[in-house]
């Protein structure tokens, strides 16, 4: 058996996750990492984008947008500026924060408004990947 390791999800609002997982994949800065049980000691920035991590052979979601991954000592400490589990999420308002993002971005006004949008678009795409209602 590849065995387990901690994993905990830490946000601004609070304690998000804290579980014995077999397998996390975060999305790093400098592209996706994958934590097995026993990882060298780590610390790297993360991406906007969705957690994934399997428990008893199951793939669950988290949104996140950004933040530090610690692994240490055959545990996971993700310190996310943002997070929310699959269930959490309300699709609706992501959808809603993805159509205001896109129209703003089309209406091409000054760059910070811009980039701005192109943030707020990426954090509601990685929310709509991650909601359990999207399959
Ligand atoms: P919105 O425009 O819908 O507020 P946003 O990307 O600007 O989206 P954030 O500033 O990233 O929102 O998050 C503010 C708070 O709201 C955080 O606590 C975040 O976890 C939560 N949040 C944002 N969008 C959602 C969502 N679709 N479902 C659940 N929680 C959300």
């Amino acid at each position: 058996m590849a065995g387990t390791f901690s994993l905990s999800i830490v946000s601004p609002e609070g304690d998000v996750l804290k579980e014995e997982v077999e397998f996390v994949v975060l999305p790093g800065g400098a592209g996706e990492l994958g934590i097995l049980p026993n990882h060298a000691p780590l610390i790297a920035g993360l991406d906007i984008g969705v957690l994934r991590y399997t428990l008893d052979g199951v793939i669950n979601r988290v949104a996140i947008a950004g933040g530090f991954v610690e692994v240490v000592d055959n545990s996971a400490i993700v310190l996310a500026d943002t997070a929310e589990l699959s269930q959490d999420i309300d699709l609706a308002r992501a959808v809603e924060a993805k159509e205001r993002a896109t129209k703003r971005l089309a209406s091409g006004t000054n760059e910070i408004d811009l980039r701005r949008a192109e943030f707020a678009l990426r954090r509601a795409s990685a929310r709509i990947d991650a909601s359990e209602v999207k399959k």
